[in-house]
């Protein structure tokens, strides 16, 4: 027994601590958090927790904690509230978003932070009626999932990841540590064992590269370039898994070379619309979907004349020629500063290794064209992608580099490669689309706004813009500018609403994001966004309404806050219905639920989904009323048990029908959350063995994913080796594009779509290369550490107690060029603006970059953290010197990725010089007034010093 006398009971819930979520036994005596530690049996973590999940209990105890609702009466910013009950929060809340409501309903702009419930979140913004929600991907990794998503129908995270029980090569690109936390421990441990090679690509090794046997210090934003160059050497030493293109890719279909014209770069079709190949075999025209071995020999290489009369050349042969002539390792060096000779040597192992190491498991399996395969075929290279590609303005086409890296190997799908997590793959056809209106004031009071908010165009006609090509959404996701917007763009939230553009706002509200300081850029700018009035002194933003369980920068510059319950104290589901901790091996969902009961300690706080159902309510939005007018759901147990997004489909998928008897599909069962509390809180439906490989074509675990509603169709998932979308977009910044949407006439704009939606990967120089130049020649960035994930981690006793302060790491060459010697106090300049901190040199930074850890810095006041607290002090957010935006030929632009819109924060560039004034004072400084009962908790809590 672990804890003895420590505890009187024990429960089981999911982690909140980073995005893993991990299973863990939670320990309690006289209603108070004593002890937390992994479960065992929880297919995530199998027991492991790491040193943020057994601080997950120092939430509970945290001097940031907020105790009751808050309604500003100083200046915003000031710090300066009066403690409200409830019952006036709540009048408060729906009166303003009533007013707002009545305005036009997309004058409410809902923003939720990472990992909150995105499909009960979206689902109130619709009730609400706005277009205006999204969660955090635009600042996170949108650029991976979209670039997944549109290639194989998957991506990285929660949507798949390296089979580590058979890989034998693995390369992680520009993943900080604090992601995939215990995942990748356990998985990195277990290949290492069996004698698997791992290679870290990135500026920087730490973390997990401190185990890797190879660092690929790779300049930033260059990543693309070293990716072209890996496939150049795989195609010049015929490396290439060709059988794999040929069957589940479209890189041999035929692509029209018609310049000038609207067919120019469209896949070459039958009269049916069926995309076609060159057949070797027969010496024809063929359509694409006959192929199947036996069937079709396409030609990848060469010109053809189709009978119409059109030059068509297969995709593969187009790409081929860009390799070729675009990206000799030779030219990669000059880019990326990796030498020619490791770029071929790193080409030739993993090509090896994936086509003359196979693995070969016994396990039989029936693809969807009905074929009896008795074993399946593995290629043991894996990959794994994250931040340090995404977050720059060549994110998008660099991931698709990536991707096509894995078709040419063979490695999606396979055993010892990266293997999809159910619900993926999904049809990339079939994936959803972001519910269209033509201008933002259709959707009407008391109107629902159908949703989705968020999804996948397919071409410009799936744009949110109005008539005259502007954008309908306040953060400018899915525009002609930002096009693939997949996930929004948070962080032009508050910047369109200061310079309403597209329009004014009435109400923004934000749950669980720091949006006033580390989860935006340029923050001395965000704070004069949030802080400007009109020549009457009226807020530009009108009303801030903040969600958070503790005192942020987002609290202090916030209207009315409505203080969460923590992770322990609220019911919350993990669905598959938007980002499910599911396994290789089949889908999982979870549950957290009250553990401790806050009021009864002293903090009258409700957790989100309480206070979602009570507005709901209140307001009588329609999907929380009955048809009579009457309440529908009591409080949030009540929604979760019985909520459903169509006939029988809820928040979880575990034990649904009458009496549980269900799994995924069936009537509210009014026991499911006691079922998941009995099974220790989690859904886990282990899938047979021949359902784990080869799911985008295997016919049994189609059928399986058809049945429980997680695919439309039993098919082929084709991989967008060319992706064709892109073309469509390239097509309409030509003036060629047919469809119903057109491009302003803004040559910026359009110059912009003919430029980058290429449909195959290219490298070119992250934007601010052009605008910072020789002037800046370094790179910045920050990277979490595994230690803190979130700026929620510094009012934790416990892991304060590891860094209270940072520094900025560089390389000793060059500080030694500039003159700079470890521990001097440095300016960090860029063009937007300059912070003071402390240089720290090591040899495990490139000598291209500097960085350090994010959010440890805060604005004095915030946080729980004594005045003079180091955080305030030494501690500093480089967010101050990242751009928001970029001035693009005359054009304001915000700043990030042309495709997806992913904010390009490690695109900054700087100068460092070393401080005249080494007085050990950050700069700049920012100061808030903490809560009266915060100050009176500085001096009890264990171990809580500056
Ligand atoms: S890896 Fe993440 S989810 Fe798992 S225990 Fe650590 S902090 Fe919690």
């Amino acid at each position: 027994m672990i804890g003895g006398s420590f505890y009187e009971r024990k429960s089981y819930s999911t982690c909140y601590m980073c995005a893993c979520r991990c299973g863990i036994e939670v320990y309690v005596r006289n209603n108070k958090v004593t002890y937390i530690k992994g479960n065992d049996e929880h297919p995530t973590n199998r027991g492991v927790l790491c040193a943020k999940g057994s601080s997950g209990i120092m939430k509970e105890y945290s001097p940031a904690r907020l105790k009751k609702p808050l309604l500003r009466v100083g200046p915003r910013g000031s710090g300066q509230f009066v403690e409200i009950e409830w019952e006036e929060a709540f009048r408060i809340a729906t009166q303003w978003l009533e007013e707002a409501r009545k305005k036009g309903p997309y004058k409410i702009a809902f923003f939720t932070g990472r990992d909150q419930m995105q499909a009960i979140n979206s689902w109130f913004a619709s009730q609400l009626g706005t277009i205006n929600w999204a969660a955090h991907g635009g600042f996170c990794s949108v650029n991976i999932a979209a670039s997944g998503l549109y290639s194989i129908g998957g991506s990285f995270w929660e949507f798949g990841e390296a089979d580590f029980e058979h890989t034998k090569y693995f390369m992680l690109i520009g993943v900080a540590e604090d992601h995939s936390s215990n995942p990748f421990k356990l998985g990195i441990q277990e290949m290492k064992r069996k004698g698997g090679k791992f290679v870290v690509v990135n500026p920087v090794r730490w973390g997990y590269g401190a185990v890797a046997d190879e660092w690929v210090p790779i300049k930033p934003g260059t990543d693309g370039a070293f990716f072209m160059g890996i496939m150049h050497a795989l195609f010049k030493y015929n490396l290439i898994n060709w059988e794999f293109l040929k069957e589940y890719t479209n890189a041999p279909w035929l692509v029209i070379q018609a310049p000038g014209t609207s067919k120019d770069g469209l896949f070459y079709r039958n009269e049916e619309g069926k995309p076609m190949v060159f057949d070797k075999k027969s010496n024809s025209f063929k359509s694409a979907d006959r192929i199947v071995p036996e069937d079709l020999d396409p030609a990848f290489i060469g010109e053809f004349t189709t009978p119409e009369g059109y030059k068509v050349r297969p995709a593969f042969d187009i790409f081929a020629e860009r390799l070729v002539k675009d990206y000799e390792p030779e030219k990669v060096e000059k880019i990326t500063g990796i030498p020619a000779k490791d770029i071929e040597r790193i080409a030739k192992e993993m090509g090896s290794i994936a086509l003359y190491h196979p693995i070969e498991l016994p396990i039989e399996w029936t693809d969807v064209w009905g074929r009896r395969h008795k074993k399946v075929i593995g290629r043991p290279v894996s990959f794994h992608v994250m931040r340090g590609v995404a977050s720059h303005t060549n994110g998008f086409q660099t991931a698709r580099a990536i991707f096509l890296l894995m078709m040419l190997l063979g490695v999606v799908d396979v055993p010892g490669g990266f293997l999809n997590k159910p619900p993926y793959p999904k049809h990339i056809e079939d994936l959803p689309k972001p519910y269209k209106i033509s201008k933002p004031d259709e959707i009407k009071y008391g109107e629902v706004y159908p949703g989705p908010h968020l999804g996948y165009p397919q071409n410009p006609d799936d744009l949110l813009v109005d008539q005259k090509g502007n954008p309908i959404r306040i953060d400018w996701a899915y525009s002609w500018w930002f096009p693939l917007t997949a996930h929004g763009c948070i962080q032009n939230v508050i910047p369109a609403a200061y310079q309403q553009n597209p329009y004014g706002i009435e109400v923004l509200m934000i749950y669980m994001a720091n949006m006033a300081w580390n989860s935006s850029q340029n923050i001395p700018y965000i704070l004069k966004a949030l802080t400007a009035t009109d020549p009457s002194g009226n807020y530009i933003i009108p009303r801030i309404i903040t969600i958070d369980a503790f005192y942020s920068e987002q609290v202090a510059y916030s209207d009315l806050v409505l203080p969460d319950a923590t992770y322990l104290e609220q019911w919350f589901a993990l669905s598959l219905l938007d980002r499910p901790p599911s396994a290789v091996d089949g889908p999982v969902d979870a549950l957290r639920h009250p553990i401790v009961d806050p009021v009864a300690n002293g903090y009258d706080v409700k957790g989100w989904g309480d206070v979602m159902v009570e507005i709901g309510s209140r307001l009588k939005l329609p999907g929380f009323v009955n048809e009579d007018g009457t309440r529908k759901y009591k409080d949030f147990k009540d929604f979760l048990i019985n909520w459903q997004v169509k006939p029988g489909v809820g928040a979880l998928a575990g034990w649904r029908g009458k009496n549980g008897d269900k799994h995924f599909v069936g009537e509210p069962n009014p026991n499911q959350l006691e079922m998941y509390i009995k099974n220790k809180g989690f859904f886990y439906y282990k899938l047979p063995e021949h359902m784990r490989y080869y799911r985008h074509v295997n016919k049994d675990y189609q059928e399986w994913a058809v049945s429980v509603g997680f695919i439309k169709k039993v098919a082929p998932i084709t991989f967008n080796f060319y992706l064709e979308t892109l073309q469509t977009f390239r097509l309409a910044g030509q003036g060629l594009w047919e469809g119903k949407n057109q491009p302003p006439n803004d040559p910026v704009l359009r110059d912009r779509l003919v430029k980058y939606f290429d449909p195959l990967p290219f490298w070119y120089p992250p934007f601010e290369e052009e605008v910072s130049g020789e002037e800046y020649p370094l790179y910045a960035f920050t990277q979490r550490p595994q230690w803190m994930y979130h700026s929620w981690d510094s009012q934790n006793a416990w892991l304060r107690q590891i860094s209270s302060r940072n520094y900025l790491y560089m390389n000793p060459k060059t500080a030694q060029k500039l003159g700079i010697k470890h521990l001097d106090w440095v300016w960090v300049e860029s063009r937007v603006g300059k912070v003071k901190c402390q240089a720290f040199l090591t040899n495990t930074t490139e000598p291209n970059s500097v960085w350090t850890w994010n959010a440890i810095g805060k604005m004095k006041g915030t946080w729980g953290l004594k005045p003079e607290a180091e955080e305030g002090h030494e501690g500093f957010l480089l967010n101050h010197v990242v751009p928001h935006s970029i001035n693009i030929n005359g054009r304001e632009v915000y700043y990030g990725d042309p495709i997806t819109g992913h904010l390009a924060w490690f695109d900054t560039k700087v100068k460092v010089y070393k401080a005249e004034d080494q007085t050990p004072e950050t700069y700049p400084q920012f100061e808030v007034e903490p809560l009266d009962y915060i100050k009176e908790r500085w001096v009890p809590v264990l171990r809580y010093k500056p």
